[in-house]
């Protein structure tokens, strides 16, 4: 991997060339919906930090855990880790306390447990209406906004965040638990964004009309399905796969892909 970065080349005094950013992010699979993005300056972690909660959704091992925790192991400690809410197959504040400098991002949901134990550095994402909230942390761009849980019947007090990352000159959108909610989407206008790779859960794309509404209301250049069940047999991933052509699936800890 190469790792330069937006910077002149200084050599005995002289400004010889302009070496542009390496437009490029490596992503790659934490469990259920986690992912670690990583460009030459930054490491974003989204949904990652979690525990066992139930056979269906694959958390991350103890390896996986420890290497995001400590320096020195096989992936970075993130600069940011974006949560998009706090059920247990997305979101653990007990390994979150693990953390030292890493900003956690999330609803109040997410953030008050961290807060109460004065981990003290955390973002709140305001939650009352369908707004596209901006930061700015250390030269990324970051949009967060509400999207609702899937099941409203079920998880109707569930503060679902949907986020759009600027990493390594790539746009990277993920939305958590959703569902083809029209209010949502219309409120987001997602297609007036540029979006290199978009995340989604499989059942978005489980209907036969999912590639249509992603294409009518997210639009992105490449799409990475998630939150699949570990146990899928490997007839069923095939056809997957099969009515699903050109679209990533996570389902092995560790898989990775780069967008370039
Ligand atoms: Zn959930």
């Amino acid at each position: 991997m190469t790792w330069l970065t937006n910077r002149c080349v200084i050599l005995a005094g002289l400004t010889l060339l302009w070496i542009p950013a390496m437009a490029q992010v490596t992503i790659t699979y934490t469990g259920n919906m986690g992912v670690l993005l990583e460009s030459s300056e930054h490491a974003v972690l989204i949904d990652g930090l979690h525990e066992f909660y139930k056979p269906a959704y694959l958390p991350p091992s103890e390896k996986l855990v420890a290497d995001l925790l400590q320096e020195g192991g096989n992936y970075p400690v993130p600069d940011l880790s974006l949560v998009t809410h706090y059920h247990g197959d997305h979101y653990s504040s007990q390994l979150h306390l693990g953390l030292r400098k890493t900003t956690v991002v999330g609803s109040r949901q997410v953030t008050d447990p961290l807060k109460q134990k004065s981990y003290a550095h955390t973002i709140t994402i305001p939650y009352d209406d369908y707004r596209i909230n901006e930061y700015q942390f250390e030269g990324m761009q970051l949009q967060a906004f509400r999207m609702d849980h899937g099941n409203e019947y079920l998880h109707k007090n569930v503060q679902n965040i949907g986020y759009l990352i600027s990493i390594g000159g790539k746009s990277i959108l993920h939305v958590g638990d959703t569902d083809w909610y029209e209010h949502v989407f219309d409120a987001l206008q997602l297609p007036l964004e540029t979006i290199d790779l978009a995340i989604l859960p499989y059942w978005l794309l489980w209907d036969d009309q999912g590639p249509q509404w992603v294409d009518q209301y997210i639009k992105p250049k490449r799409l990475l399905l998630t939150h699949i069940d570990p146990n899928i047999s490997p007839a069923d991933l095939k056809e997957l796969r099969h009515k699903l052509p050109g679209v990533e699936i996570f389902t092995v800890l560790g898989q990775a892909i780069v967008v370039e």
